[in-house]
């Protein structure tokens, strides 16, 4: 089964560019320096039987959603609800309408869905009945895989200063953003993971997200064929940091997409001119 992640933000919590930072970073022309919040979509199958699962609904996600021609979701799993990961909810109405107006499936850890239910009161409580909503059916994981839209997911539990953030893998690709931990327990729920994108805020240390240099440490202890980097703020310029980096590990940027194909081969494809996919050696 071919598995696919595209990053559809990759900037930490601010965006890149900041509002009112003339940084070299920030001012630059390379739209791969261009980060929008931290979200992925994992693509499961092709064609008819691609089942498309939202990770994270971030402010900016209409942005994403156009960008990526992205009418539908299956199913949506949150990591936590920081705003930066959850304040665009209201902005899957457009997806849940794509796919049908069926309940969109929104999964998450209990405390975070209880969280989701506060700030969102009028999306999660039938008594609001008001048409112009996304209508969700909600449900909660904890340390178990869990089925969502037919797809398999595996949580993998990080430590983000004093919260639980989860991870997700399916198949063998994994999506992991904001923390500055990942316990042993999760190391082994990543292993034989060949792809991965990585929480990896800036070169410094920082208490609630991991630094370059812990993040490559990780990713190397899972022993990954391909780890893309996310969760990106202004200190790393895209093109100069990566040619510090192996060619195995590189900062993300928005839009790319890598796979595992369904023949084991990692295939990496980033938007062309035309903004059409297409295909990049490595
Ligand atoms: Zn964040
Ligand atoms: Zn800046
Ligand atoms: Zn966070």
């Amino acid at each position: 089964m071919r598995v696919e992640i595209e990053i559809l933000g990759s900037g930490t919590s601010s965006g890149i560019p900041t509002v009112g930072c003339d940084c070299w970073v920030c001012r630059s022309d390379n739209p791969r320096n261009k980060r929008l919040r931290a979200s992925a979509l994992f693509r499961v199958g092709t064609g008819e039987a691609e089942t498309r699962l939202l990770v994270d609904v971030t402010p900016d996600v209409r942005m994403q959603a156009l960008r990526a021609n992205l009418s539908s979701v299956h199913g949506v799993l949150i990591t936590h609800t920081h705003a930066d990961h959850c304040h665009g909810l209201d902005d899957l109405r457009a997806l849940y309408w794509g796919g049908g107006r069926q309940p969109l499936p929104i999964r998450a850890y209990p405390e975070a869905m209880a969280s989701l239910r506060r700030a969102f009161a009028y999306i999660f409580d039938d008594e609001y009945d008001y048409k112009g909503v996304a209508r969700v059916s909600p449900g909660v994981f904890e340390h178990e895989p869990f089925v969502v839209a037919g797809v398999t997911v595996t949580p993998v539990p990080v430590v983000h200063g004093n919260m639980r953030v989860a991870g997700f893998r399916v198949g063998d690709v994994a999506y992991i953003t904001d923390c500055n931990e990942v316990p042993a327990p999760s190391m082994e729920k990543l292993r034989g993971t060949r792809l991965l994108v990585l929480d990896a805020l800036r070169r410094a240390p920082h208490p609630t997200h991991m630094s370059l240099p812990a993040a490559l440490e990780v990713a190397r202890r899972v022993g990954v064929e391909r780890v893309f980097f996310t969760h990106i703020n202004h200190d790393l310029e895209h093109d100069s940091v990566n040619r510090e980096l192996p060619p195995w590990a590189q900062l993300g940027y928005d839009r790319l997409r890598a796979a595992v194909e369904a023949d084991g081969r990692v295939t990496v494809t980033e938007p062309g001119p035309n903004g059409q996919p297409h295909a990049v050696a490595w």
